[in-house]
């Protein structure tokens, strides 16, 4: 089903030229703390679509480094959702030497080992460092308002604390811009420096952080383009300046697309209990019902139904 040259947009028409060439890989990666709604549907299919039709694989990577906010029912759901969909994702030869995972297996919580291997990796430049400060510390050092990122002002940096797992570990970072072309919104240039100050890469509950494992996941399965909502489009610069310091020589190509969000401006989110795709299946919609409604909220077409096989139809 060809997308109406009308909704085609500017982007979409440079993606062919701006992916890898050859077989290139990128991943869906969900948290497995709530059901999946709207939102992550729409990013479900930018990732699937665009790989499908421009020869990538798409890698399920389930993000559930959060021990305390992950639970083993929103996992099941989230594959039984995906499989209902259709959205299948590629399995990895267990021998090629890019990765050694099936894709099930790609659970940020079977990674210890590989994550400490990369904090070692950066502990051995002189860069990590223990810190102490609870978020009320820092929101104290750093008065901002709510919503809006704290530059965390490097208090503990000079301490020295003791190498012990009480303390949280933080990665200095050197102050300078990162740049990357985004393949939708063009050229970027970030200082996470400025943004958010040394990373945050270990908390002092022992677990690693989004920004940390992210990185490290991403080096590890090869994941040669990240297709993802525009609200992490602020990590990029740090994930970019992490891999850097990890010794990745060939960064990742980005991809943030627009959010669903509310009629007030708000995205949608787990926590707020937007409507789950599992309420939306248990009330009787189909499918194709759900990727069309999708597809149209993201202002990708204008269908009442899209099957999983049309998606990629959409990027091209
Ligand atoms: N796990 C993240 C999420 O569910 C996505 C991470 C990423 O795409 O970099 O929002």
């Amino acid at each position: 089903m060809p997308t109406p040259a009308s909704l085609r947009t500017q982007w979409i028409s440079t993606l062919e030229n701006a992916l890898p060439e050859g077989d290139w890989r990128t991943r869906f990666a969900p948290a497995p703390t709530g059901f999946l709604h709207l939102g992550h549907l729409v990013n479900a299919m930018h990732v699937w679509g665009i790989a499908r039709a421009h020869g990538g694989r798409v890698l399920l990577r389930l993000e559930d480094h959060d021990r305390t906010r992950c639970r083993p029912e929103y996992e099941q759901a989230l594959l039984d959702d995906l499989e209902w969909l259709g959205l299948t994702p590629d399995t990895f030869d267990t021998t090629s030497f890019r990765n050694n995972l099936v894709s099930h297996d790609a659970r940020q919580s079977n990674q210890h080992m590989r994550y400490a291997a990369a904090l070692q990796q950066l502990a051995a430049h002189g860069i990590v460092y223990g810190c102490r400060c609870t978020r009320k510390d820092i929101a104290q050092q750093v008065p901002h308002s709510a919503g809006t990122e704290a530059r965390y002002p490097g208090t503990c940096r000079a301490l020295q604390l003791s190498d012990t797992d009480t303390y949280a570990k933080r990665v200095q970072l050197e102050t300078r811009a990162f740049h990357f072309h985004d393949l939708r919104l063009g050229a970027i240039g970030q200082t996470p420096a400025d943004q958010c100050g040394d990373l945050l890469v270990r908390d002092r509950h022992a677990q690693w952080t989004y920004q940390f494992a992210v990185v490290v996941d991403d080096m590890t399965h090869g994941v040669d383009v990240v297709i993802r909502g525009e609200d992490l489009l602020e990590s990029t610069g740090r994930q970019l300046q992490l891999s850097e310091l990890l010794g990745r020589t060939t960064p990742p190509r980005f991809l943030h697309h627009t959010l669903l969000v509310h009629p007030d401006g708000s995205k949608l989110s787990k926590a707020t209990h937007d409507t789950s795709l599992r309420d939306m299946r248990t009330a009787g919609a189909r499918p194709d019902e759900l990727l069309g409604l999708a597809a149209r909220r993201a202002g990708l077409g204008d269908m009442q139904r899209l099957s999983a096989a049309d998606i990629p139809s959409l990027f091209v």
